[in-house]
């Protein structure tokens, strides 16, 4: 069966109804780019599990990297404790995260590293400025930074949740989403209300939270890597931290191993999380610099106030190692290259679809904005009547194929969802 009666009954799905919920299929397993459900149809991957499953499914090292760490232990309290796959995955993180980063707070999920991130700003500027009212956020538009209370109150206050939940939500100040795109020349205008902003509300800002180049679940967008240059200005100028979330860019999606490569700007903190543990298990981590560290541990708490109970699960963090370990050997910049290359001379075809307003495509992930919000169940009955999988949301119907995609099953993806798309 393809829709289980209970699941539709009882179980919350992301962003579902009780009443009227979207179909859910049934999956019956997955294997490398493929999703194969009960009834038998395989779908080739084109969501790598919402930017996670970077070495696609079921995949033999990692999976015996679990198994192995499943025998020695899958849990242990961090607290008092620590073990070798913590030790083993911050010394890798340290290798390829900015070179600034010096301390590492292993969390739970994304939204989590958000919040973490937001507290370290906070407890950092309080006590760097001594200025107990350097409490708020500047963020921009169209950003998404996950579901949890601090993080909702970041995201894009029109498409985010903000009206819904009112002023039990944070204010926080918005600039507008950056004018200058990816592949567009560089205009300094583009950063002009971000620095009047920034200048006015200095006083009460702890910091400024975005996501560097590519603008993830809050509107798919690429902007110009020169914004983060005079973002990290205006920051060091009037005394804000920079926190990057790299949780959807990072792992080398964008074309670089972490999205702020594309500008040399290196945060004052930094969220990662998604394709962490390729996709197999929640973590995420918060990096920082020594000086937000040590300011954080001379301030009034002498420590960040924060500790989860499954902080450092073993079995994520040898996850991580062995994905992050198999990412670096493989070459995924070249197949990230190859998989941006054929997108470019594919997508771009639906430009001249009626119901299309816009292709993009910047690493691994490919873009196109339809004019009408997409009815999500129709286009995802389509996709697995065709083949694939893809959920759009909104306006916009994107793909982030798992890296291991051959140029065949790409090839593949992307005619079928064009041609879906052709019909809307
Ligand atoms: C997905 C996402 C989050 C939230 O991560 P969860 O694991 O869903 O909590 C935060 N920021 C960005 C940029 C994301 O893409």
């Amino acid at each position: 069966m393809l829709h289980d009666i209970f699941d539709r009954e009882h179980l919350w799905h992301p962003y579902t109804s009780t009443i009227d919920p979207l179909p859910s299929y049934m999956v019956e397993s997955a294997s490398g780019v493929r999703i194969r459900l009960e009834d038998g149809t395989e779908l080739i991957d084109g969501m790598s599990s919402w930017w996670a499953a970077v070495h696609g499914y079921n995949h033999p090292v990692i999976n015996e990297a679990a198994r192995q760490q499943l025998d020695s232990m899958s849990h242990v309290m961090f607290g008092g404790f620590t073990h070798h796959p913590a030790v083993e995955l911050g010394k890798l993180l340290l290798q390829v995260l900015p070179p600034n980063m010096h301390n590492i707070f292993y969390a739970d999920s994304g939204s989590v590293a958000v919040e973490v991130a937001m507290k370290m700003a906070i407890q950092a500027a309080i006590c760097k400025s001594g200025d107990t009212k350097k409490t708020n956020f500047i963020t921009i538009r169209s950003g998404y930074h996950g579901d949890t209370w601090n993080a909702m109150s970041v995201c894009d206050p029109v498409t985010g949740m903000h009206s819904l939940f009112g002023p039990a939500l944070s204010a926080r100040y918005f600039a507008p989403s950056p004018s200058c795109g990816f592949y567009d020349e560089w205009d300094p205008h583009c950063t002009d209300e971000l620095e009047t902003l920034i200048r006015d509300h200095a006083d009460e800002l702890a910091g400024m939270i975005l996501e560097p180049v590519v603008q993830g679940a809050g509107g798919m967008k690429f902007y110009h890597p020169e914004y983060l240059k005079k973002a990290r200005e205006l920051c060091d100028r009037y005394g804000l931290y920079l926190v990057f979330d790299e949780i959807a860019t990072g792992f080398g999606r964008t074309g670089k191993l972490f999205a702020w490569e594309h500008a040399g700007v290196m945060p004052d903190i930094m969220c990662i999380g998604k394709a962490l543990t390729a996709g197999y298990m929640t973590m995420s981590a918060v990096a920082t610099t020594k000086d937000v560290a040590d300011t954080i541990s001379r301030g009034a708490a002498g420590v960040l106030m924060h500790g989860p109970t499954f902080m450092g699960n073993p079995l994520a963090c040898a996850v991580a190692v062995a994905s992050i370990r198999l990412l670096l050997d493989s070459n995924w910049k070249a197949n990230v290259d190859r998989i941006e290359a054929m997108m470019k001379r594919l997508m771009p075809a639906a430009r001249s679809f009626p119901c299309v307003a816009d292709v993009r495509v910047l690493g691994a992930i490919g873009v196109i904005e339809t004019k009408e919000p997409v009815d999500v169940g129709r286009f995802q009955k389509r996709c697995v009547a065709e083949g694939i999988w893809v959920r759009p949301f909104g306006t916009r119907v994107y793909i982030m194929p798992p890296f291991i995609m051959s140029d065949e099953d790409l090839e593949f993806l992307i005619r079928k969802l064009l041609l879906i798309v052709s019909e809307l």
